[in-house]
């Protein structure tokens, strides 16, 4: 049995907070290491590439 909250989390790389799972991290959850820009601009310019703007999964 599954629960709904059920979702996979981990430490902010900045201010240490459990960041839990968001669906707008589904494709770069590997990459995401901050809760917010906040703590990735207080980190400087190491954070993780985002994803390509032109995402292909989106027919329009
Ligand atoms: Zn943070």
């Amino acid at each position: 049995m599954r629960k709904k909250s059920d979702l996979p989390a981990k430490p902010c790389a900045t201010c240490g907070r459990p960041m839990v799972w968001r669906r707008k991290w589904a494709r770069v959850w590997d990459e995401v290491r901050h809760c917010s820009d906040r703590c990735r601009a207080r980190r400087g310019p190491a954070a993780p590439a985002p994803p390509p703007p032109d995402a292909p999964q989106r027919p329009r």
